[in-house]
């Protein structure tokens, strides 16, 4: 693979990805720059889908991405059983709590700095008084979204 084909913001992932022995792959790239371009949470299927036409197995994506979420390059998020990913490193934004509405499976990110603050606050807290490091944490909020409550009020009437 060389540089002058790759886009230039992949270059620090696969600089970490060969660092830590693996291969950066043109199926790896393709990935990445799928997880890259697309909604923030996005799914295996959902990705297979997308690049159906480069001839990617299901398992060459679910291997991939184990490795990116090994690496801490992407963010895990089970909700009802499917393991979603969005961008973790190099984000600007790797600690947010998540909301799923169970009516519409939408999955928002709840990236307020006020709350954030509070999150990390409730981090130190739980380290300290359980005597624990914290290196990750998923939290999801689960309910009615407000596409689906406005669609529900709109239905009672
Ligand atoms: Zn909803
Ligand atoms: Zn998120």
């Amino acid at each position: 693979m060389n540089n002058d084909f790759m886009n230039n913001d992949l270059i620090p992932f696969r600089k970490l990805i060969e660092k830590k022995g693996y291969k950066f792959t043109i199926q790896k790239e393709i990935i990445l720059r799928t997880i890259l371009d697309n909604k923030p949470h996005i799914n295996a299927k959902e990705i297979f889908k997308k690049i159906k036409r480069k001839h990617i197995g299901i398992a060459t994506i679910y291997r991939s991405l184990k490795v990116f979420n090994e690496l801490g390059i992407v963010k895990e998020i089970n909700i009802s059983r499917i393991n979603y990913y969005e961008m973790k490193i190099f984000s600007g934004n790797p600690l947010h709590i998540h909301f799923n509405c169970y009516r519409s499976n939408n999955i928002v990110d709840i990236d307020s700095q006020n709350l954030n603050f509070d999150y990390l606050k409730l981090n130190k807290k739980i380290e300290t008084k359980n005597n624990l490091k914290i290196y990750d944490s998923n939290i999801t909020f689960i309910g009615l979204c407000s596409k689906c409550r406005e669609e529900l009020k709109c239905q009672d009437q």
